[in-house]
């Protein structure tokens, strides 16, 4: 197992473990309920959150190599691993989702990644979709110039980032009887689980529809620890939609969250979390006496 502690990760100073906070929230309270913040969000000024724990070891294994990961155009895993280029003086390149963009300018979160010295590939969306086919892989890799690439998946979840998402369980041993997250591609809760004490569970909140992600957790724990670990579930209702919906309650919902408690609320995953937490405690799923710990694995792009 890769620490994320090797020397060339340290030296830009990751914050370590990730401050724990209680903050005092009437929905909550109302419940006999403590409501914790994990605030991932300031592991480091760019490599944020979640993006930290799953990058650190796919850096080291790519040893220096050129590190080619691919995501849509507003991806924070694309923005996370140009700026860990950067700072690392390693070359990145990034295969985004859909060839119609190639010609227009870049969104803001794409033009963040050029001027951290990610190269831009677009791939339309037929090819991006069956990426994971080895002869599509090849391909797209050829077609980028990239073949000798070290390859991070879509949402940077592979062996590797999921066994480094265990220390953020860890982390947790002993503070709360529930850990909540939001999920993407599971990677993050398929690690957190595995590393929280006995009597801990962790529950998953998806920001995407569809409902896939219990199977696709599964694999990913098969993957780094060889089967199922930790006590995990996820709950299904709180997508609003799908992946980067907000509607006009959410948003109201976030703006609210962030005035009570002086926190910037990313929009695509933690409000979806956290206004999920505060539906659950309403309706009393977590038990008088026990502390639940909210994973704030990001914030909003600026
Ligand atoms: C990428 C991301 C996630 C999703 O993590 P997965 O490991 O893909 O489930 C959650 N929150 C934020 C803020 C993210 O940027």
């Amino acid at each position: 197992m890769t620490s994320p502690d090797t020397p060339i990760l340290a030296a830009l100073h990751p914050r370590l473990p990730s401050p724990l906070q209680e903050v005092v929230d009437g929905r909550f309270e109302r419940w006999g309920v403590r409501l914790l913040l994990k605030r991932d969000d300031l592991i480091h000024p760019e490599l944020i959150g979640n993006k930290w724990r799953k990058l650190a070891p796919n850096l080291t294994a790519a040893a220096g190599r050129t590190v080619v990961t691919f995501g849509g155009s507003w991806s924070n895993h694309l923005r996370a691993t140009a700026a860990a280029g950067r700072l690392l003086g390693i070359p990145t390149v990034g295969v985004v989702r859909g060839d119609e963009l190639a010609g227009r300018p870049l969104n803001p979160s794409l033009a963040r990644c050029t001027a951290d010295g990610m190269r831009l590939h677009f791939v339309d969306r037929a090819t991006y979709r069956r990426k994971s086919k080895p002869p599509v892989l090849a391909g797209i890799l050829r077609a980028a110039d990239a073949e000798e690439a070290y390859v991070v998946p879509e949402g940077g979840s592979n062996a590797e980032a999921v066994r480094g998402c265990r220390a953020l369980g860890a982390e947790l041993r002993g503070h709360a009887e529930a850990v909540a997250v939001a999920c993407g591609t599971g990677g993050t809760l398929a690690g957190l689980a595995s590393g929280l004490a006995p009597g801990q569970s962790a529950l998953g909140v998806p920001v995407l529809r569809g409902g896939f992600l219990t199977a696709e957790t599964e694999a990913l724990q098969r993957a780094a620890f060889g089967g199922r670990r930790g006590t995990w579930s996820l709950d299904d209702r709180f997508h609003f939609g799908g992946y980067a919906r907000v509607p006009a309650e959410l948003d109201t919902f976030a703006a609210d969250f962030e005035q009570l408690h002086g926190l910037p609320v990313e929009r695509l995953y933690v409000a979806k979390l956290l206004y999920g937490l505060v539906t659950l405690a309403g309706e009393g799923a977590f038990p008088r006496g026990t502390a639940v710990a909210a994973v704030v694995t990001g914030r909003p792009f600026s």
